[in-house]
């Protein structure tokens, strides 16, 4: 598995449709999907949605991925750099 190179935390590569990727946490995350929420999660298929984290558990949309870049403690350094 691949890994974080700020903080070292093992992340996964989420392909997204776009053909990009999206490094994400290893570990599945239940979610409800709200439009208005703030957190975003990232299905298996790639689609990113926009959701809430805790909701009652009849009515979870589904599990997916968190964006390792929102629980990154060298967040910052990411978004710094440049893709060559
Ligand atoms: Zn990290």
């Amino acid at each position: 598995m691949a890994k974080c190179r700020s903080c070292g935390a093992e992340i996964l590569f989420v392909p997204l449709p776009s053909g990009n990727s999206m490094p994400c946490n290893p570990e599945l995350v239940q979610f409800w999907a709200n439009p208005n929420a703030k957190g975003k999660v990232v299905m298996q298929t790639g689609e990113i949605v926009s959701c809430d984290f805790d909701g009652p558990l009849e009515e979870m949309t589904d599990v997916g991925y968190i964006s390792h870049f929102a629980t990154c403690p060298f967040a910052n350094s990411h978004r710094k750099k440049r893709k060559p």
